[in-house]
Protein backbone atom coordinates (compact mmCIF):
# COMPACT_ATOMS: atom_id res chain seq x y z
CA UNK A 1 0.00 0.00 0.00
CA UNK A 2 0.99 3.13 -0.83
CA UNK A 3 1.70 5.59 2.19
CA UNK A 4 -0.87 8.30 1.16
CA UNK A 5 -3.47 5.68 0.69
CA UNK A 6 -3.24 4.46 4.29
CA UNK A 7 -6.92 4.84 5.42
CA UNK A 8 -5.59 5.77 9.08
CA UNK A 9 -2.94 8.42 7.90
CA UNK A 10 -4.39 9.89 4.20
CA UNK A 11 -2.49 11.96 2.32
CA UNK A 12 -5.04 14.08 1.10
CA UNK A 13 -3.77 16.51 -1.17
CA UNK A 14 -1.64 13.87 -2.60
CA UNK A 15 -4.36 11.24 -3.11
CA UNK A 16 -6.46 14.01 -4.27
CA UNK A 17 -3.59 15.22 -6.61
CA UNK A 18 -3.09 11.39 -8.10
CA UNK A 19 -7.44 11.15 -8.33
CA UNK A 20 -6.96 8.49 -6.09
CA UNK A 21 -9.39 5.82 -4.94
CA UNK A 22 -9.47 3.59 -2.15
CA UNK A 23 -11.47 0.85 -1.69
CA UNK A 24 -11.43 -1.11 1.46
CA UNK A 25 -13.31 -3.48 4.62
CA UNK A 26 -12.71 -2.83 8.21
CA UNK A 27 -14.04 -5.12 10.91
CA UNK A 28 -16.32 -3.24 12.95
CA UNK A 29 -14.51 -4.28 16.01
CA UNK A 30 -12.15 -1.20 14.87
CA UNK A 31 -14.58 1.33 15.57
CA UNK A 32 -15.39 1.95 18.87
CA UNK A 33 -18.46 3.81 18.80
CA UNK A 34 -20.30 1.93 16.37
CA UNK A 35 -19.85 -1.22 18.02
CA UNK A 36 -21.19 0.49 21.34
CA UNK A 37 -24.15 1.08 19.48
CA UNK A 38 -24.74 -3.01 18.77
CA UNK A 39 -24.02 -3.58 22.52
CA UNK A 40 -20.47 -5.37 21.18
CA UNK A 41 -22.30 -7.65 18.57
CA UNK A 42 -20.96 -8.18 15.52
CA UNK A 43 -17.07 -7.74 16.19
CA UNK A 44 -16.33 -9.12 12.67
CA UNK A 45 -19.04 -7.51 10.75
CA UNK A 46 -16.99 -5.55 7.65
CA UNK A 47 -17.41 -1.83 7.27
CA UNK A 48 -17.17 -1.10 4.02
CA UNK A 49 -15.93 1.80 2.48
CA UNK A 50 -14.74 3.69 -0.72
CA UNK A 51 -12.96 6.88 -1.40
CA UNK A 52 -12.41 9.20 -4.19
CA UNK A 53 -10.07 12.12 -3.95
CA UNK A 54 -10.23 14.59 -6.69
CA UNK A 55 -8.97 17.93 -7.50
CA UNK A 56 -11.98 20.75 -8.44
CA UNK A 57 -11.25 24.16 -9.71
CA UNK A 58 -13.07 26.35 -7.33
CA UNK A 59 -15.16 29.66 -7.93
CA UNK A 60 -12.20 31.70 -7.32
CA UNK A 61 -9.71 29.64 -9.96
CA UNK A 62 -7.77 28.01 -7.45
CA UNK A 63 -7.65 23.64 -7.04
CA UNK A 64 -9.54 22.45 -4.19
CA UNK A 65 -9.47 19.02 -2.57
CA UNK A 66 -12.46 17.38 -2.70
CA UNK A 67 -13.06 13.17 -1.22
CA UNK A 68 -16.15 11.63 -2.21
CA UNK A 69 -16.91 8.88 0.60
CA UNK A 70 -19.52 6.38 0.65
CA UNK A 71 -19.83 3.42 3.00
CA UNK A 72 -21.76 0.90 4.06
CA UNK A 73 -22.45 -1.87 7.16
CA UNK A 74 -25.01 -3.90 8.26
CA UNK A 75 -25.20 -3.57 11.99
CA UNK A 76 -27.22 -5.07 14.44
CA UNK A 77 -29.33 -2.47 16.26
CA UNK A 78 -32.01 -2.93 19.35
CA UNK A 79 -35.21 -2.90 17.99
CA UNK A 80 -37.11 -0.69 19.72
CA UNK A 81 -40.46 -2.67 19.19
CA UNK A 82 -39.41 -6.47 20.47
CA UNK A 83 -36.03 -5.33 22.01
CA UNK A 84 -34.30 -7.90 20.14
CA UNK A 85 -31.23 -7.31 18.02
CA UNK A 86 -32.21 -6.07 14.50
CA UNK A 87 -29.88 -6.46 11.06
CA UNK A 88 -30.04 -2.33 9.97
CA UNK A 89 -27.89 -1.34 6.72
CA UNK A 90 -26.55 2.01 7.59
CA UNK A 91 -25.19 3.73 4.84
CA UNK A 92 -23.78 7.14 3.53
CA UNK A 93 -22.48 9.28 0.55
CA UNK A 94 -20.98 12.46 1.29
CA UNK A 95 -18.60 14.80 -0.70
CA UNK A 96 -16.37 16.88 1.39
CA UNK A 97 -13.79 19.74 0.80
CA UNK A 98 -10.61 20.55 2.33
CA UNK A 99 -9.69 23.96 3.07
CA UNK A 100 -6.35 25.17 5.30
CA UNK A 101 -7.40 25.95 8.90
CA UNK A 102 -10.17 25.21 11.35
CA UNK A 103 -11.34 29.27 11.02
CA UNK A 104 -11.95 28.68 7.18
CA UNK A 105 -13.92 25.29 7.65
CA UNK A 106 -16.09 26.43 10.58
CA UNK A 107 -17.16 30.06 8.30
CA UNK A 108 -17.17 27.84 4.83
CA UNK A 109 -18.99 24.51 6.37
CA UNK A 110 -22.19 27.38 7.41
CA UNK A 111 -21.96 28.23 3.63
CA UNK A 112 -21.51 25.76 1.80
CA UNK A 113 -23.72 23.16 0.67
CA UNK A 114 -20.52 20.19 0.88
CA UNK A 115 -19.09 19.56 3.98
CA UNK A 116 -16.11 21.54 4.61
CA UNK A 117 -12.82 19.87 7.14
CA UNK A 118 -9.79 20.75 7.57
CA UNK A 119 -7.01 19.24 5.51
CA UNK A 120 -4.55 17.00 6.75
CA UNK A 121 -1.51 14.81 5.72
CA UNK A 122 -2.31 12.17 8.05
CA UNK A 123 -5.87 12.16 7.95
CA UNK A 124 -8.11 9.81 9.92
CA UNK A 125 -10.10 8.59 6.94
CA UNK A 126 -12.02 5.56 9.32
CA UNK A 127 -12.31 8.26 12.22
CA UNK A 128 -14.61 10.19 8.95
CA UNK A 129 -16.30 7.39 8.29
CA UNK A 130 -17.27 6.57 12.05
CA UNK A 131 -18.54 9.85 12.45
CA UNK A 132 -20.79 9.62 9.38
CA UNK A 133 -22.34 6.35 10.02
CA UNK A 134 -22.74 7.36 13.58
CA UNK A 135 -24.94 10.30 12.00
CA UNK A 136 -26.38 8.16 9.77
CA UNK A 137 -28.02 5.57 12.41
CA UNK A 138 -32.03 5.26 12.37
CA UNK A 139 -33.35 6.89 15.18
CA UNK A 140 -35.72 4.22 15.59
CA UNK A 141 -34.18 0.86 14.71
CA UNK A 142 -37.05 -2.09 14.17
CA UNK A 143 -37.65 -5.24 12.28
CA UNK A 144 -39.93 -5.26 9.19
CA UNK A 145 -42.07 -7.96 11.44
CA UNK A 146 -40.60 -8.67 14.70
CA UNK A 147 -39.72 -12.36 15.26
CA UNK A 148 -41.34 -12.60 18.60
CA UNK A 149 -44.87 -11.71 19.12
CA UNK A 150 -44.72 -8.20 20.80
CA UNK A 151 -45.82 -8.12 24.57
CA UNK A 152 -46.89 -4.68 26.79
CA UNK A 153 -43.71 -3.79 28.34
CA UNK A 154 -44.00 -3.89 32.08
CA UNK A 155 -43.28 -0.08 31.89
CA UNK A 156 -46.53 0.34 29.53
CA UNK A 157 -48.89 -1.46 32.29
CA UNK A 158 -47.44 0.50 35.20
CA UNK A 159 -48.32 4.06 33.17
CA UNK A 160 -51.82 2.48 32.21
CA UNK A 161 -52.19 2.21 35.97
CA UNK A 162 -51.12 5.36 36.69
CA UNK A 163 -53.59 7.13 34.07
CA UNK A 164 -56.36 4.87 35.42
CA UNK A 165 -55.63 5.86 39.30
CA UNK A 166 -55.79 9.62 38.54
CA UNK A 167 -59.18 10.43 38.88
CA UNK A 168 -61.45 11.79 36.15
CA UNK A 169 -61.75 15.35 37.22
CA UNK A 170 -65.08 15.31 35.12
CA UNK A 171 -66.06 12.19 36.95
CA UNK A 172 -65.13 14.38 40.73
CA UNK A 173 -67.48 16.68 39.38
CA UNK A 174 -70.61 14.66 38.90
CA UNK A 175 -69.89 13.23 42.24
CA UNK A 176 -69.87 16.69 44.14
CA UNK A 177 -73.12 17.66 41.89
CA UNK A 178 -74.61 14.53 43.20
CA UNK A 179 -74.24 14.46 46.61
CA UNK A 180 -73.71 18.27 46.65
CA UNK A 181 -76.49 20.16 49.48
CA UNK A 182 -79.76 19.88 47.25
ZN1 LIG B 1 -38.39 -6.33 16.64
Amino acid sequence: MKPQNDPRRLHLSSFAQAGGQLLGDERLAHFERLIAETQGVGAETRVHYCAQGEMRLGGDGANQVWLRLTAHAMLALTCQRCLGPAEVEVEFARDFRFVATEDQAAVEDELCEEDVLVISRAFNLLELIEDELLMALPIAPMHDTCPVPVQLQAADDDFDLGEEEKPNPFAVLQQLKRNGPH
